[in-house]
């Protein structure tokens, strides 16, 4: 449910972007719904026990699989240590590239596949580990394999790791929500004008997101403060080259979010919360 109303706040489909969902849509001959996906941002929810073909694509027709029909909007994997460890595997050069290499006996078909992975982990198996409101009923060695699934190179390319609390269905559902989404996706369009204009001379960037290290030296300067917290943050949290550029970007975002033209401190900080702790 929380993942479905992240559509809402996502910024609309451009022109190019809405062609680009139909054509996929049809190819995978979800005619019926490429009206719809043309207005919105696709929402993919596959089940855990989907296969590889189903997720990454392939198969005799080498057709397009979720991740594709995911482009231009959300993959949504719940519970995803569930997954095939060869299907979570295959996710990380797509999650790199934004696109997807299928291969089958006649040859290899490329096929866009950029997406918002949002994933979903309990702390293990039974989802109780470390609560105080009921006991967790699985052995310490379950608990080990169930958070290795999601190997290293995979939790490095998740942006933002949070840990949530049960959400209240019915807050969630409320007009005062459906108000509220309306409110922060027009401060994401706001948010989404402001890097479009930083990277207008750009060919590679159009969003922080996508920013090389290079465009990460040029655009996101930081002031003696900021760049001694990442430093500390970067030793004591073991973290990774990746990891150094992905806190930049994000606090770029949320700089960006709060108009602010430089990145501060505050946004650095904010930005180290959000990755993950061993
Ligand atoms: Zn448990």
């Amino acid at each position: 449910m929380l993942a479905q109303s992240f559509v809402s706040i996502l910024p609309r489909l451009s022109e190019k972007e809405m062609i680009e969902t139909a054509k996929i849509h049809s190819i995978a001959g979800e005619l019926e719904s490429s009206a719809a996906a043309t207005l919105t941002r696709p929402f993919r929810a596959p089940h855990h026990s989907a296969s590889h073909i189903a997720l990454i694509g392939g198969g005799k027709e080498a057709g397009p699989g979720e991740i594709t029909l995911a482009h231009n909007g959300v993959l949504f994997l719940d519970e995803f240590p569930e997954f095939q460890r060869n299907v979570i595997e295959a996710l990380r050069q797509p999650m790199e590239s934004g696109k997807v290499i299928v291969s089958r006996a006649a040859g290899s078909f490329n096929y866009p596949a950029r997406f918002i992975l949002v994933a979903t982990k309990n702390p293990c198996p039974c989802g109780w580990y470390r609560s105080d409101q009921r006991e967790c009923v699985c052995a310490m060695t379950q608990i080990i394999n169930y958070q290795k699934k999601i190997s290293g190179p995979i939790a490095d390319r998740i942006d933002i790791h949070i840990e949530a609390q049960k959400v209240d269905y019915e807050r969630l559902a409320s007009p005062d929500e459906e108000a509220r989404s309306m409110a922060i996706r027009k401060r994401v369009e706001r948010a989404r004008a402001s890097q479009e204009k930083r990277f207008q001379k750009e060919k590679s960037a159009h969003t922080n997101a996508r920013m090389s290290p290079r465009q990460i030296k040029a655009y996101c300067p930081l002031d003696k403060e900021s760049q001694q917290t990442l430093k500390n943050a970067v030793e004591s949290l073991k973290l990774s080259a990746r990891a150094y550029h992905k806190i930049i970007k994000i606090a770029r975002t949320i700089a960006d979010l709060e108009e602010s033209e430089n990145i501060g401190f505050n946004h650095i900080a904010e930005a180290i919360q959000y990755q993950p702790r061993g």
